[in-house]
């Protein structure tokens, strides 16, 4: 459990019910951000937030979009930004927890509606010979408690693709921060996502995590000649032989480090593999043709260079990509389109 949300699985399951039993009182869309605003209120973890709230209530019993927004805009976001990533991480682990216990409770529910049906059918039967007011009285209990068993069941089901939307919702709102818009690889923030947790690893004997960078050569001059919209779809298309060297059961992940720069996550690599793996970059790339979108002429070829380098015992992420850069350096140093290992 993260610091901000220490409630236990019993804990959060209580809440998830207050919670989604507030949403439904109000006019703001079942969506994690709502979500996340009730939650902390309802836990009574936000003193400011529930201050808040709870005078916007006063003047308002529905509250909107925008309220819902406002609150947490004032009350969560700036308060923890850094926060947010692992929230949805959490809350994601929260909902599939109950996710699976609203789904159970549904299915009793269910069987106890059923049950009763049948006993409310079969007093139903005796109803005409034991008309006593007491018979009269459990028979309509009986119906009562059915009605209200099915409701139940219902409210769970209804509860529970709720969440499991809001779960995706968290997961695609979550991936869709780590990329990067226009290659659609790792941004810088997935990179260092990926590397903090790559490095959190342990290795096995003879092999050792492996970073490359790359960096398009000359890549000014393509955007000076052809333009910034041509410049962007280089960028594209070196994502893409990025993305096409890493196999689909590789563990290895492509990121764009920044601007015209690229790197690749390599976990449990040796020097051979990393080595290999920046040469077929290279080489597609250098055979990469960029034509025309009209006449279909080849308007411009393209060369990278790289730096490759293996975790050494006991260094940590900015070592690691310092080393990588000064090989990408000695790359370029040497007359770019090529690759340099450290
Ligand atoms: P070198 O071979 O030494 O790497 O030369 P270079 O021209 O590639 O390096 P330099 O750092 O001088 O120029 C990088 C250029 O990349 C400058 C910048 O305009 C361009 N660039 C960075 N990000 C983007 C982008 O998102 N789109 C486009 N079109 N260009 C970008
Ligand atoms: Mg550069
Ligand atoms: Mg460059």
């Amino acid at each position: 459990m993260i610091l901000r949300y220490p409630q236990s699985k019993e804990q959060s399951a209580e809440l998830l019910r207050i919670v989604l039993a507030r949403m439904g009182q109000h006019d703001a869309a079942f969506n994690p951000l709502s979500y996340t605003v009730w939650f902390e209120y309802a836990a009574g973890m936000n003193v400011q937030l529930t201050k808040a709230l709870e005078q916007l209530l006063q003047s308002r019993p529905r509250l909107t979009d925008a309220d819902l927004r406002d609150l947490y805009q004032s009350h969560i976001a700036d308060v923890d930004p850094q926060a947010m990533h692992r929230i949805g991480n959490e809350l994601q682990n929260v909902m599939a927890t109950l996710a699976n216990a609203a789904g159970s409770t549904g299915i009793n529910a269910g069987q106890f509606g059923t049950q009763l049906e049948s006993l409310a059918i079969g007093l139903q039967a005796l109803n005409d010979k034991l008309t006593t007011p007491m018979v009269r009285q459990a028979i309509e209990s009986t119906a009562r408690m059915r009605d209200s068993a099915q409701a139940l069941e219902s409210e769970v089901k209804g509860s529970q693709s709720e969440i499991q939307r809001l779960q995706s919702e968290l997961t695609r709102v979550r991936d869709e921060s780590l990329l990067d818009a226009l290659t659609q690889v790792l941004n810088r923030k997935g990179f260092d996502e990926k590397l903090a947790d790559m490095l959190a690893r342990p290795v096995p004997e003879g092999r050792a995590h492996g970073l490359i960078m790359f960096d398009i050569d000359h890549f000014k001059k393509v955007n000076d000649t052809h333009g910034h919209v041509m410049g962007d779809r280089v960028l594209q298309a070196i994502g893409e032989v990025l993305k096409s060297c890493v196999p689909a059961d590789s563990s290895a992940s492509v990121a764009r480090y920044g601007g015209e720069e690229f790197s690749m996550l390599v976990p449990e690599a040796t020097a051979e593999e990393c080595h290999k793996l920046a040469e077929l970059v290279r080489a597609r790339t250098k055979a990469l043709k960029i034509r025309d979108r009209r006449t279909q002429a080849v308007v411009l070829t393209i060369t990278i260079s790289g730096g490759v380098a293996l975790r050494q015992a006991g260094e940590d992420a900015q070592a690691l990509t310092a080393r990588a850069d000064a090989a990408l350096y000695r790359s370029k140093q040497d007359g770019r389109d090529r690759i340099t290992c450290v």
